[in-house]
Protein backbone atom coordinates (compact mmCIF):
# COMPACT_ATOMS: atom_id res chain seq x y z
CA UNK A 1 0.00 0.00 0.00
CA UNK A 2 1.41 3.04 -0.88
CA UNK A 3 -0.11 6.26 -0.02
CA UNK A 4 0.71 10.55 -0.04
CA UNK A 5 0.92 13.08 2.70
CA UNK A 6 0.47 16.86 0.95
CA UNK A 7 2.23 19.46 2.65
CA UNK A 8 1.80 23.28 1.45
CA UNK A 9 4.48 24.75 3.76
CA UNK A 10 3.92 28.77 4.27
CA UNK A 11 7.50 29.71 5.19
CA UNK A 12 11.18 28.78 4.26
CA UNK A 13 11.65 26.68 7.25
CA UNK A 14 8.70 24.59 8.07
CA UNK A 15 8.47 21.62 10.91
CA UNK A 16 5.09 19.86 10.65
CA UNK A 17 4.09 16.77 13.02
CA UNK A 18 2.82 14.16 10.79
CA UNK A 19 2.47 11.40 13.35
CA UNK A 20 -1.48 11.49 13.23
CA UNK A 21 -2.10 11.70 9.83
CA UNK A 22 0.57 8.51 9.48
CA UNK A 23 -1.22 6.66 11.98
CA UNK A 24 -4.56 7.32 9.77
CA UNK A 25 -2.68 5.92 6.96
CA UNK A 26 -2.15 3.17 9.16
CA UNK A 27 -5.63 2.36 10.64
CA UNK A 28 -7.08 2.36 6.91
CA UNK A 29 -4.83 -0.10 5.95
CA UNK A 30 -5.80 -2.58 8.52
CA UNK A 31 -1.94 -3.49 8.43
CA UNK A 32 -1.33 -4.98 12.07
CA UNK A 33 2.31 -5.53 11.66
CA UNK A 34 4.81 -4.65 9.49
CA UNK A 35 6.45 -1.46 8.62
CA UNK A 36 5.83 1.92 7.98
CA UNK A 37 8.35 3.18 5.54
CA UNK A 38 8.34 7.52 4.79
CA UNK A 39 10.25 9.11 1.71
CA UNK A 40 10.67 12.48 0.93
CA UNK A 41 10.88 12.74 -2.50
CA UNK A 42 12.75 16.79 -2.71
CA UNK A 43 16.28 17.89 -2.41
CA UNK A 44 15.25 20.71 0.88
CA UNK A 45 13.32 18.44 2.79
CA UNK A 46 13.72 15.58 5.00
CA UNK A 47 11.37 13.85 7.28
CA UNK A 48 12.47 12.75 10.94
CA UNK A 49 12.12 11.58 14.35
CA UNK A 50 12.17 13.32 17.99
CA UNK A 51 10.73 14.73 20.75
CA UNK A 52 7.17 16.29 19.60
CA UNK A 53 5.76 16.87 23.81
CA UNK A 54 7.77 19.70 24.02
CA UNK A 55 7.30 22.19 20.92
CA UNK A 56 10.54 23.98 21.91
CA UNK A 57 12.92 21.28 20.84
CA UNK A 58 11.55 21.99 17.42
CA UNK A 59 12.82 25.74 17.85
CA UNK A 60 16.06 24.02 19.17
CA UNK A 61 16.54 22.60 16.09
CA UNK A 62 15.67 24.47 13.76
CA UNK A 63 17.83 27.29 15.13
CA UNK A 64 20.98 24.81 15.77
CA UNK A 65 20.46 23.94 11.93
CA UNK A 66 20.16 27.67 11.28
CA UNK A 67 23.92 28.03 13.28
CA UNK A 68 24.83 25.15 11.50
CA UNK A 69 24.53 25.73 7.98
CA UNK A 70 23.82 29.55 7.33
CA UNK A 71 21.76 30.66 4.69
CA UNK A 72 25.01 32.61 3.08
CA UNK A 73 27.93 30.94 3.05
CA UNK A 74 29.53 31.55 0.03
CA UNK A 75 27.92 28.55 -1.31
CA UNK A 76 29.05 28.21 -5.27
CA UNK A 77 25.20 26.79 -6.10
CA UNK A 78 23.42 29.35 -8.82
CA UNK A 79 19.89 28.59 -7.47
CA UNK A 80 21.18 30.21 -4.02
CA UNK A 81 19.76 27.43 -1.40
CA UNK A 82 22.86 25.47 -0.51
CA UNK A 83 22.11 25.65 2.80
CA UNK A 84 18.59 23.87 2.70
CA UNK A 85 19.65 21.17 0.29
CA UNK A 86 22.27 20.25 3.37
CA UNK A 87 19.82 20.32 6.00
CA UNK A 88 18.38 17.87 3.44
CA UNK A 89 20.82 15.99 3.85
CA UNK A 90 21.73 16.31 7.42
CA UNK A 91 18.24 15.29 8.70
CA UNK A 92 17.93 12.68 5.83
CA UNK A 93 14.73 12.26 3.59
CA UNK A 94 13.88 8.42 4.74
CA UNK A 95 13.10 7.21 7.99
CA UNK A 96 10.29 3.93 9.18
CA UNK A 97 8.53 2.85 12.03
CA UNK A 98 7.70 -0.66 13.06
CA UNK A 99 3.84 -1.35 13.38
CA UNK A 100 2.54 -3.37 16.13
CA UNK A 101 -1.05 -4.38 16.63
CA UNK A 102 -2.03 -1.51 14.13
CA UNK A 103 -0.14 1.15 15.66
CA UNK A 104 3.63 2.73 15.47
CA UNK A 105 5.67 1.40 17.70
CA UNK A 106 7.12 5.13 18.76
CA UNK A 107 8.30 5.62 22.02
CA UNK A 108 6.25 7.90 24.39
CA UNK A 109 7.88 11.40 23.61
CA UNK A 110 8.68 10.78 20.09
CA UNK A 111 6.57 11.82 17.12
CA UNK A 112 7.13 11.80 13.31
CA UNK A 113 7.78 15.32 11.46
CA UNK A 114 8.47 16.57 7.83
CA UNK A 115 10.71 19.37 7.62
CA UNK A 116 11.02 21.92 4.89
CA UNK A 117 14.30 24.12 4.55
CA UNK A 118 13.12 26.56 1.68
CA UNK A 119 9.76 27.33 1.67
CA UNK A 120 6.60 27.85 0.90
CA UNK A 121 6.35 24.67 -1.55
CA UNK A 122 3.98 22.18 -2.18
CA UNK A 123 5.58 18.81 -0.84
CA UNK A 124 4.91 15.31 -0.21
CA UNK A 125 6.06 12.35 1.85
CA UNK A 126 5.69 8.71 0.43
CA UNK A 127 4.28 6.45 2.72
CA UNK A 128 5.05 2.85 2.33
CA UNK A 129 2.96 -0.06 4.46
CA UNK A 130 4.77 -3.04 4.44
CA UNK A 131 2.97 -6.06 6.20
CA UNK A 132 5.07 -8.57 7.63
ZN1 LIG B 1 19.12 24.33 -5.27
Amino acid sequence: MLRYLEIITQKRTHFEDITEEVQKIIDESNVKEGICYMYVPHTTAGVFINENADPDVKWDVEQTLEKLVPWENNYKHIEGNAAAHIKSILVGTNTFVPIKDGKLMLGTWQGIFFAEFDGPRDRKVIIKIIEG
